[in-house]
């Protein structure tokens, strides 16, 4: 668990130097992280420069070196619960910063209710500063274990603010509301995306949520661990097309929250029954228990993302999954 302000990667380029140029500033805590790591990305790509900001609890040092092959993309190790203080303008602040994978937020349950809490206040008061657009990666799991389904951004969700999944659903509840009062108190610009499970390459082989462990356990003949009767459903979306979400987000008009998934809703069995086949693997399905309020069900609605964003996934299961296989194959 590192913490602290500790340095600069390298081969980044100092924020003062970035700021002489005319291009717009991105904060994006949690950059080291899977989904901040194509964030950043696509900023750059965008021609934002990017300060990443990450205490690297769960992020990879192998993400940073290859964002720091930019020279737009300066790295603070920084525990965001902390104030986070960075000179000149910032356009935008995205906050990613969090444990985000179920056995991540239960070994980290306390660092996962303050960076939702503590590092949301953090980054609000960054974002009021510079007076910065602020974006919140929110969760499906503020709708908790649905009794709605599909899920639309009107359910209030059904959640168990005592059990292990309350530290991560709770702190985002919070952060949500919080992200709220600072609109309506400070006159900020706020979005808030509601993320549903997004899947491909750069997440960690060993972060325990089921697509990169069902990968790994093929690509090595293990057995894939389903849990449960493997009856309970998810709905997974891309990478390329949950950042194409985000960014559409990021630079129109609307507060959120908005649902940003896939709707494609297949059972964890059928799931683990893809990936053996597709890896061409030896492994067989074996059975273990199910995780306390696992959400028996999960699909998004997004028909106001269609509407609002004129956004929708593109990448079928398929395909993600092959490209996601590809990238465990050569590099995970
Ligand atoms: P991840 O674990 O790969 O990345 C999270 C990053 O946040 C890591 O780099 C970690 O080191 C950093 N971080 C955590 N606590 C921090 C702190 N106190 N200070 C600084 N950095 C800190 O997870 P991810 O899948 O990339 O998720 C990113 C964000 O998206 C999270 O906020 C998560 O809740 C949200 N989200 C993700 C999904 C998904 O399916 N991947 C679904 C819903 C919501
Ligand atoms: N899961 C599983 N085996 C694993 C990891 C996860 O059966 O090795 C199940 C988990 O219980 C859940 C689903 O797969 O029902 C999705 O889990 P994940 O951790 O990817 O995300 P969640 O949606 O639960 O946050």
């Amino acid at each position: 668990m590192a913490g602290g302000r500790t340095g600069i990667l390298k081969r980044s380029v100092p924020l003062k130097k970035m700021q002489k140029k005319k291009r717009k500033i991105a904060v994006v805590t949690g950059g080291a992280g899977f989904i901040g790591f194509h964030m950043c990305e696509r900023l750059m790509e965008e021609g934002v420069r990017v300060l990443c900001v990450d205490n690297l609890i769960t992020g990879s040092k192998n993400n940073l070196e290859d964002l720091a092959r930019h020279r737009e993309f300066e790295f603070i190790r920084h525990d965001v619960t902390k104030p986070i203080y960075v000179p000149g303008k910032v356009n935008y602040v995205l906050h990613l910063a969090s444990p985000a994978s179920p056995p991540d937020y239960l070994k980290a349950p306390i660092q996962t209710l303050k960076v939702g809490s503590l590092g949301t206040h953090n980054a609000l008061g960054l974002s009021k500063e510079k007076r910065a657009v602020f974006l919140l990666a929110s969760t499906s799991e503020v709708y908790g274990d649905p009794l709605v389904h599909p899920q639309p951004e009107t359910y209030w969700g059904n959640v168990n603010p005592i059990g292990p999944r309350g530290v991560y659903d709770e702190s985002k509840r919070f952060a949500e509301a919080l992200t709220g009062a600072y609109r309506k108190s400070h006159g900020l610009q706020t979005r808030i995306v509601r993320i549903f499970n997004t899947y491909g390459p750069r997440m960690r082989p060993d972060d325990g949520r089921a697509i990169p462990t069902f990968i790994s356990q093929a690509l090595k003949n293990r057995p894939i661990t389903v849990f449960g009767h493997g009856s309970q459903t998810r709905s997974f979306c891309y990478i390329s097309d949950l950042i194409e979400g985000i960014w559409k987000m990021l630079t129109g008009r609307h507060l959120g929250p908005v649902n940003l998934g896939n709707q494609n809703e297949v059972s964890i069995l059928q799931l683990a029954e893809k990936v053996v086949s597709l890896v061409g693997s030896r492994s067989k399905i074996v059975r273990r228990p199910l995780p306390e309020d696992d959400p028996k069900v999960r699909r998004p609605d997004i028909r106001l993302a269609r509407r609002l964003l004129t956004w929708g996934p593109r990448v079928s299961l398929e395909d993600g999954l092959r490209m996601t296989i590809d990238w465990f194959r050569t590099c995970g």
